[in-house]
């Protein structure tokens, strides 16, 4: 208990142990030494006046900030702690929401607003999206509205429906996100929504959903089994009581052991289709002549036909495929317009040719003409006369010899120069072949590339008896990356790093993509060392070289692991050793280079 109980004495007690204390006089020493001695606790002032000006500025562009910032008003009002709290934490939890997926919901509308829908034409549904956009709405009440207009259209709801949605009855429009009602935009049958999970009703519609939808599209190829599932799911609606449902399960039980042998068929099918596929792919070289500028697009066949079927892969590899055989059919022109050109050119010689044996043989046959006149020449003056025609063909044919010779040289310079354009054509539509062994992203090899070039760079290596090291380099906090500023600046910023790479290295060092954002470089003829320095004037080289988005320099950094090839050590030994030294840089905290 205080000695002291009356406010004067506190009083004047507090003041006096502020001056003894040398302690400033501030509001809240006063309040804080004021309390200890009367021994009473710190009652917190609720400080209205700056929390009116906080709840000012709150935001209320949005229904949800409204009613948050509403909330907010009324505990200030109220001095109310509890309350406050509340609508701060709804507020953070109301902002830390996904965004409204705008771009979902464009492609959904689009779509929906394409698809043709029983009791709609595509007049109506413009004019019901032209209220809505005209409505004012606030963004987020727009989304959500929009929302529910394409759910609407999904479910082939009418006009009226939508308009109870214009005029503002929130109450039905929930956040979900816009998605297609079914599978392949299939309406639910009629009687869906009536059906209730209490008497089973739901899962019956589900299932006959499944029988209808589906399976109908799994085996399309099989019109007896859809056929059949069809007629199974009107029954399975229409099965209500317990004989009916107990006759439908011996029924759709006979239907599951058909649907087994027809899935076991189309896994047959597929595997035969692609076996036919390697034999095709394996015998391709004796079933077209030249095949050398094949061998980029056989081998990615080969291994694309390997593995699980994927159809991104196959995707991937068709888009590649077709970027290659677009480029050599335009190359495989010039090569034979230029092949063309070198055949005309050929005959051109050959008419020459014979031109000019041609004249050398009336030559000869003048000349020998001449040599008889001269043995019979019975006088000077007849001789002088066969002098001078032996003297004239003989300047005429010398003149002819000498146009031949210019001519010839000239055409021979032609043909060289055209030869060495087919020469140059026919590389480089094999090197076309190959540029399916390359990353299209970044212009390094990809994995396939990346297997031949180290196989390569390993043998060389032995032969020479050299050093070879491989470093394998991982960018720090690439997701957060592509979180922050979206997966094409991801993109971006990894071709960006491969041109960085491939400056610093040497022409004889080969870049390729290990995975999403990790990359091998090989480095022959070089050491543990040289390797590492390599590496860190790369690191230097990129605060230089950095990437500018939208204003912003995006420093990138990595983590690098470097492993010299041990003598008799295989490649991938080598890279798991560069892999264990990358992992160690990342845990020793990232943005360095480590030696295995
Ligand atoms: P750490 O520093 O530990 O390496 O973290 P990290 O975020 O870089 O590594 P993590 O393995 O967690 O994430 C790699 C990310 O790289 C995830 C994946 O989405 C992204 N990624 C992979 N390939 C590509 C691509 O081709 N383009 C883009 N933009 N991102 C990719
Ligand atoms: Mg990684
Ligand atoms: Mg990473």
């Amino acid at each position: 208990m205080s000695e002291f109980t009356q406010p004067a004495e506190i009083a004047r007690e507090v003041l006096k142990r502020l001056a003894m204390k040398r302690t400033q006089p501030t509001p809240d020493n006063y309040i804080a030494l004021y309390h200890e001695i009367a021994g009473t606790s710190a009652v917190e002032i609720f400080p209205e006046k700056s929390l009116k000006s906080l709840a000012a500025a709150l935001p209320r562009n949005t229904p949800e900030q409204s009613r948050f910032a509403r909330q907010f008003d009324g505990a200030v009002g109220e001095k109310s702690w509890e309350t406050l709290k509340t609508s701060l934490l709804g507020f953070a939890t109301a902002a830390g929401a996904e965004p409204p997926q705008w771009a979902t919901l464009i492609r959904e509308l689009v779509l929906q607003l394409e698809r043709s829908h029983a009791d709609l034409t595509p007049v109506k549904k413009r004019e019901a999206l032209e209220r809505m956009l005209k409505s004012s709405a606030a963004p987020d009440l727009l989304f959500t509205r929009l929302q529910s207009l394409i759910r609407s259209w999904a479910q082939g709801k009418t006009a009226e429906s939508e308009q109870s949605l214009v005029d503002g009855d929130e109450s039905t429009a929930s956040a979900e996100p816009a998605t297609p009602a079914t599978a392949g935009g299939q309406k639910p049958a009629p009687g869906a929504s009536a059906a209730t999970a209490s008497d089973g009703g739901e899962l019956r519609e589900l299932l006959a959903q499944l029988l209808e939808n589906s399976i109908a599209q799994l085996l399309a190829d099989s019109p007896s089994i859809v056929a059949e599932a069809t007629k199974l799911a009107a029954e399975v609606r229409n099965a209500k009581s317990p004989d009916e449902i107990a006759r439908l399960a011996a029924v759709m039980k006979k239907f599951g052991y058909r649907l087994n042998f027809v899935a076991e068929d189309q896994t047959e099918l597929r595997t035969g289709l692609l076996n036919l596929l390697h034999l095709l792919i394996d015998n391709i070289s004796e079933l077209v002549i030249d095949d050398k500028n094949l061998h980029g697009q056989i081998a990615v066949l080969l291994e694309l036909s390997r593995q699980p079927l994927d159809l991104r892969r196959i995707d991937d590899v068709e888009r590649r495929l077709k970027e290659v055989i677009f480029k050599q059919g335009a190359l495989k022109k010039h090569l034979t317009d230029a092949q063309d050109r070198l055949k005309a050119m050929l005959a051109t010689f050959v008419d020459r040719l014979g031109d000019f044996s041609e004249s050398t043989s009336s030559y000869h046959d003048t000349i020998e003409r001449c040599v008889e006149r001269i043995g019979q020449a019975s006088d000077i003056s007849q001789l002088s006369d066969v002098i001078g025609e032996v003297m004239r063909e003989t300047r005429t044919i010398q003149l002819s010899a000498q146009r031949s010779r210019d001519e010839l040289s000239e055409m021979k310079a032609r043909v060289d120069a055209t030869e060495k354009e087919v020469d140059r054509l026919q590389q480089e539509l094999a090197e076309t072949s190959e540029m399916v062994r390359i990353d299209p992203l970044t212009g390094a090899l990809n994995r396939r590339g990346m297997d031949e070039a180290l196989e390569r760079e390993v043998a060389r290596n032995i032969r020479r008896d050299g050093k070879l090291c491989v470093a394998l380099l991982d960018i720090d906090n690439f997701k957060r990356l592509n979180d922050t500023f979206g997966h094409q600046v991801g993109d971006e910023t990894l071709s960006h790093l491969a041109g960085v790479i491939r400056e610093t290295l040497r022409p004889q060092d080969t870049l390729a993509r290990y995975g999403g954002e990790e990359f091998l470089i090989l480095l022959p003829e070089t050491s543990l060392d040289a390797a590492i320095q390599t590496l860190t004037r790369l690191q230097r080289e990129l605060t230089r070289k950095y990437f500018m988005h939208d204003n912003q320099k995006m420093l990138i950094t990595f983590s690098a692991g470097a492993a010299e090839l041990g003598s008799g050590e295989s490649a991938p030994d080598a890279v798991k050793r560069a892999d264990a030294a990358m992992y160690l840089a990342k845990r020793a905290g990232k943005n360095r280079v480590v030696a295995a």
